[in-house]
Parts: C-alpha cells; structure tokens; sequence
C-alpha cells in the first residue's frame, strides 16, 4: 500500500518564537490517522524544529534547496549543510519557487539528482496554471514538468520520491479543485508513470493534492484513490486545523 503523506508548508512565515509555539501546539494534537506527517518550517527554524520534535513522529523538512555542493551562491543552502542539521526530506518545484524565483524544468533537474546524490527524499511540486486549464492543456503542462525534471532518472530513484500534484490557480486563493479534478489529474500523472517506468513503480509512488486544502474538504479529497495525501500551505499553520487535515485519512 503507498503511504499516505500529509506535509505542511510554512513558506515565509513564522520567526523562532512563532515556530515555537506553533510547535507546541502541534504537540497537544492528537493523530489518529496512519499519515506520515511533516512541517517544512524556514531555514533559520529547522533546527529549532529537530530539538523540539526530537521524540516525536513528526518529520521536519526543508522547502527548498540549491543543486550546489557549496560555493558563491551568496543566499543559497546545499543538501549537505540542510543534512548537518537533520533534514532528510526537501520540497522541490514549488510554484512559488517556479514563479518568483525563476526555477525552470532544467534547474529543477538538477536539484532533483543533488538531493538523490545526497541520499535526500524528494516532495516534487508541479501544477498548471489557469490559462491551462481553461485551455484545456493541463495535462500536457503537467506532463512536460514531470518529464522534463524527472524522467531522466532510473526508476529506482521513484522510492525516494514524492509527487505534489498543486494546480496554481488553487494555491492560497481558497479555490480547491473538485476531488473529481484531483483524481483525474493524479490518474494521469500515475498512468504517465506507469507509461515510462511500469505499473509497479506508478502505483508506488505517493502522489499528494495541494490547493486551499482545508479540514472541510480534506476528507473528499482524500478518499480519493489516486490521491495519497496532501501538501498544506495556509491551514498549516494553525495546528487543530493541520491536524483536522492529518486525521482525514
Ligand atoms: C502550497 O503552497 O503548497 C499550498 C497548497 O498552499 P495553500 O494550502 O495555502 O493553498
């Protein structure tokens, strides 16, 4: 069975103190659910983070990271310096990354073989925007930015990898896509898996929803069968509501 993944995304929020009693509070929280369940706090949290849950389940990640071992990226973290504090699992491809920062496919492959090089799990973000969509070129879209940043690896690669399915226009607008959307969607991306790689490696791989989950829809989407779990941005970061969102499996 794929394992069921619920990943909340703090993106720029929360300073030291603000992590902290997030932290606390996701600590009085009670899981009921069989989801792994991660917090992708900023840079300067993580370590932080690793010291308050070091007795808990809950992993810590990181949001993003350079494919550079290390060097003049004046602003930039390597995989190794977010293992030396613990990380084992990094976000990549987030639109907000694509978006504002610029990351094409080509950037993305190669942070993608920096975090398999450096034994790193993988959350991998991809979605089309709304001009796809109403296009009708949503598939396509997606297809290109999976092929492109990750079809030139073995497929023993895919046990290290998580996909994020998060169409643009649902993200932080409080527009989800239907569960129905959502399952086509995933369907596709398994059967573009399965087309490449065969249907034991597709129907290995966890493939998350992001977009305005929120504890009233989570469970419809949820149950879902091609959709494994979800990556959370603003409900992540009040804990009842994460946690509401983790129980829903
Ligand atoms: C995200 O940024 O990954 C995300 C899904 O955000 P939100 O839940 O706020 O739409």
């Amino acid at each position: 069975m794929r394992k069921h993944i619920v990943a909340g995304n703090w993106k720029m929020n929360n300073d030291l103190a603000q992590s902290e009693l997030l932290i606390t509070n996701l600590l009085r929280q009670n899981k009921t659910s069989d989801a792994e369940v991660m917090i992708a706090p900023t840079f300067t949290n993580l370590k932080q983070a690793f010291e308050s849950l070091k007795d808990n389940t809950i992993e810590v990640i990181a949001q993003n990271m350079h494919f550079a071992e290390n060097g003049a990226y004046t602003g930039e973290i390597s995989a190794a310096m977010l293992k030396s504090v613990g990380v084992k699992t990094v976000i990549l491809g987030h639109s907000e990354r694509r978006a504002y920062f610029n990351e094409t496919d080509a950037t993305l492959a190669k942070k993608v073989d920096a975090a398999l090089a450096n034994d790193m799990r993988i959350i991998f973000c991809f979605g089309e925007e709304l001009q796809d969509r109403k296009s009708d070129n949503h598939e396509a879209v997606v297809e290109g930015q999976i092929k492109n940043a990750l079809f030139h690896l073995e497929a023993d690669a895919f046990k290290d990898i998580v996909l994020a399915y998060e169409p643009v226009w649902a993200i932080g607008t409080g527009e989800t896509a239907s569960p129905e959307q959502a399952q086509d969607m995933h369907a596709f991306i398994r059967k573009t898996l399965a087309d490449k790689y065969g249907s034991a490696v597709a129907d290995s791989v966890s493939i998350l929803y992001g977009g305005s989950v929120k504890p009233a829809n989570a469970k419809e989407i949820f149950g879902k069968p091609d959709v494994d779990g979800g990556l959370i941005g603003g409900a992540a970061l009040n804990a009842e509501d994460f946690f509401a969102i983790v129980n829903a499996f």
